[in-house]
């Protein structure tokens, strides 16, 4: 057996658990059905490195006791994911510029006396663009939600040079809030904020859209934040940052009309392949990378 086949064949389940095991994990409410375990034990398992991912539920106004243990126990690093993506920058003892700017934190990476927090989702989605041949300088783009994710997309768009970027929401205040910050933070004017039902008065082209909402998210599957054929018909691409539906409604629809679409499981990958390779001081190749979204893809056929 050749070395590659033999790191092929690690398989993480069998890795012994021993005294020197170091664990990360996730903290988040409700973390049940969640993938990340899949990513960083898979890695461990392809990178030979003694390590163990697990989830661990937080109940509500646990983060700070749940930071403190972790710092107790030793473990390495940590994934925040919802509610306490906000919260937890209280609990860090350094913050990464990046995530400071952006407001949310979903990885803590242990440091001398605590943990400094990252934002992986971001750099996770341009990653996951990139892989599929999508482009954000010069782009015309239509971002679909106000929330946490959509305003980290807000974000990369504006610092990747997004000629401009029409910001539809349900909250139209939410949506200006998320603009005015971007805006001013970045030193660009480029994000518009507008009300979901104006979406007409967004001027004629041909547009990248990514759906940022959780509208259309298992089990709702067949919800999407806009219907009508006119506004399909303004995208070439469509990136829907959900990936339970493997195919959302918001894709079919792009589909319909012609475009390109994608879901968000790559986003996933890749925000966890930056969170593992913070915790383990390693560059992940493409080739350990391409092997674990072949596993995640196995959950959804
Ligand atoms: P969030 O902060 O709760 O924001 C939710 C967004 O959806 C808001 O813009 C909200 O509008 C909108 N929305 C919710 N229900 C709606 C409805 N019935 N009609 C119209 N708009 C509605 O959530 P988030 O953390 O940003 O997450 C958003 C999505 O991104 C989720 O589906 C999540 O799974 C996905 N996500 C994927 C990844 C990945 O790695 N692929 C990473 C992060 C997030 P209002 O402001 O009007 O309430």
């Amino acid at each position: 057996m050749t070395a590659q086949q033999q790191k092929m064949s690690l398989n993480p389940r069998k890795m012994e658990i021993n005294g020197k095991t170091r664990v990360c994990g996730l903290i988040g409410n409700p973390v049940e059905h969640t993938l990340s375990p899949l990513i960083h034990n898979t890695l461990a398992g392809r990178l030979g490195h003694d390590l163990a991912y697990v989830p661990f539920p937080v109940a509500e106004d646990g983060v700070k006791a749940a930071v403190a243990g972790a710092l107790a126990l030793g473990i390495l690093g940590l994934n925040v994911t919802v509610p306490y993506k906000s919260e937890v920058i209280a609990c860090l003892s350094e913050i990464d510029p990046l995530a400071r700017d952006i407001g949310a934190v979903n990885t803590l990476v242990r440091c001398a006396g605590g943990y400094k927090g990252y934002n992986t989702d971001m750099e996770g989605l341009y990653r996951a663009m990139r892989s599929e041949g999508i482009e954000l300088a010069g782009q015309s783009v239509i971002l679909l939600g106000a929330g946490g994710a959509a305003r980290a997309v807000a974000y990369l768009c504006a610092v990747k040079g997004a000629d401009r970027v029409w910001m539809l929401n349900r909250t139209f205040e939410k949506a200006r809030t998320v603009a005015d910050e971007v805006n001013g933070r970045t030193g660009r004017n480029v994000i518009c904020p507008m009300r979901t039902e104006d979406y007409a008065e967004i001027p004629d082209g041909r547009y990248l859209a990514i759906q940022g909402t959780s509208v259309g998210l298992f089990p709702h599957t067949q919800d999407v934040v806009i219907e009508e054929r006119a506004f399909y018909e303004k995208i070439h691409t469509g990136f829907d940052l959900i990936y339970n539906p493997w195919e959302t409604r918001f894709m079919q629809l792009v589909r319909a009309n012609g475009g390109r679409a994608y879901n968000g499981l790559k986003m996933l990958l890749y925000q966890g392949i930056i969170a593992y390779e913070l915790w383990n001081d390693t560059q992940v190749s493409e080739e350990d990378a391409l092997a674990v979204y072949d596993r995640l893809r196995t959950k959804f056929s």
